[in-house]
């Protein structure tokens, strides 16, 4: 299972033979042609390569944007035009593509138990959905949004399904 191009295509790996800068594996969007030169050698590396680098990506993104924040969290969300925008986690057969997300509002949590983190998600859905903060101009949180919370020095993903949060990685 690839994941996709930036346009949001499928894309699939070859290997092209490279000029002066080598020989590499790539991949390369079915829509757009759009072409991404990966470093590895072989294409059970380079699936490897391509799935990791896309999600680290946004989940980057995630991290750097909590990093001045003991005890925060973050939202994500799917552009508008995206297929699996609202769709709950069933619905998606539970494949969530990372590199689809915008990291759209962080914001500081005072009080945070780690071993009820529930109350929390559910908190911060209340707000963004009947009291935006000011600095809030994202969409009302909703089914497919993801949100990040950061615990000292773990982040966990908590995906807002039809009815509740999941866990996710
Ligand atoms: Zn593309």
């Amino acid at each position: 299972m690839l994941n996709t191009c930036k346009c949001g295509g499928e894309v699939h790996l070859d290997y092209l033979q490279g000029d002066y800068t080598g020989q590499y594996w790539y991949a390369i969007c079915n829509d757009c042609s759009a072409e991404y030169p990966l470093k590895s050698n072989n294409r059970i590396d380079a699936e490897r390569e391509w799935n990791n680098c896309i999600e680290a990506d946004t989940k980057q993104t995630v991290t750097s944007a909590l990093s001045p924040y003991t005890n925060a969290y973050a939202v994500l969300q799917l552009p508008i035009e995206n297929g699996k925008i609202f769709m709950g986690y069933n619905d998606i057969h539970g494949i969530i593509d990372f590199q689809d997300y915008t990291l759209v509002y962080t914001g500081a949590l005072e009080k945070l138990n780690p071993e009820n983190i529930y109350p929390i998600l559910d908190n911060i859905f209340e707000k963004l959905n009947i009291a935006h903060p000011t600095d809030y101009h994202a969409r009302s949180l909703s089914v497919s949004d993801i949100v990040a919370i950061k615990h000292q020095n773990t982040i966990s993903y908590y995906f807002c399904d039809q009815a509740g949060w999941r866990l996710i990685k």
